[in-house]
């Protein structure tokens, strides 16, 4: 069972969110620790050790937990002070001379939260969930607006990363120099049609469900009339509850 986005969707999110609010240009490592972050809750896939009723007690359970964001977000600049000590150690020589943003580590803690915001977010439009307030509150939040995986979203986002590098080979072809900081237009796009397929989505779920109340009024389903988002469907469905 599919039970989590599925996390090339969270991590190209990331990669989105630092290009277009212009982090690469801003902190080092930015892309990088939002691709991390934007992903960093779903390692609750180790409680899959403890066998699969442990995963499910915890799935989306504590790292889902607004609580738990900073501490995960401090965690994530931890991992990019080991990163650059590394790459300064091995390979700074050969680095010298080129357009580097600078080292900010509060900086990259701020983007590290908004990452994990986005996960939040991302998991919350499909129709399994999160626990935000666990373990004091067990109340699960779903929008229920788009299946798990969602090639529209995955080809977006992929091409909104994927064009500037296509860009700048085509330029470095042709002897022009632009810089390094490159795409922060496309991946706000990108970005700005998952809201709008968000939203679009959101219109037809209220649709779906007026259509499976008139069902239910018609004597057609036994129950309620509840609708969702449905693997392989463009648009939620109504079905008898
Ligand atoms: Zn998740």
């Amino acid at each position: 069972m599919l039970a989590a986005m599925e996390p090339l969707t969270h991590m190209l999110t990331g990669a989105c969110l630092s290009r277009a609010m212009g982090f690469p240009k801003r902190a080092r490592y930015s892309t990088l620790a939002c691709v991390i972050a934007a992903e960093l809750p779903d390692a609750d896939y180790v409680y899959r050790l403890g066998g699969p009723v442990t995963y499910f007690e915890h799935h989306r359970g504590w790292t889902h937990a607004l609580w738990s964001l900073p501490l995960q977000a401090a965690f994530v600049v931890l991992l990019m002070f080991g990163w650059r000590y590394a790459r300064r150690a091995w390979k700074s020589r050969r680095r010298r001379g080129r357009q580097e943003a600078p080292w900010r580590p509060w900086l990259l803690g701020c983007m590290a939260l908004v990452a994990l915001l986005s996960h939040l977010l991302l998991d919350w439009t499909n129709n399994y969930g999160v626990r935000p307030f666990a373990p004091f509150n067990p109340r699960w939040y779903a929008g229920d607006l788009v299946f798990i995986v969602e090639p529209v979203l995955l080809l977006v986002l992929s091409l909104a990363l994927v064009l500037p590098l296509v860009f700048s080979l085509a330029d470095s072809e042709m002897g022009v120099r632009r810089s390094r900081f490159r795409g922060q237009g496309l991946a706000a796009a990108a970005l700005a049609v998952m809201v709008g397929l968000w939203l679009w989505r959101y219109d037809l779920h209220g649709s779906a469900v007026h259509v499976g109340d008139e069902q239910q009024l018609a004597g057609g389903c036994g129950d309620a009339g509840v609708a969702g988002s449905v693997p392989g469907k463009p648009i939620p469905m109504a079905q008898c509850g």
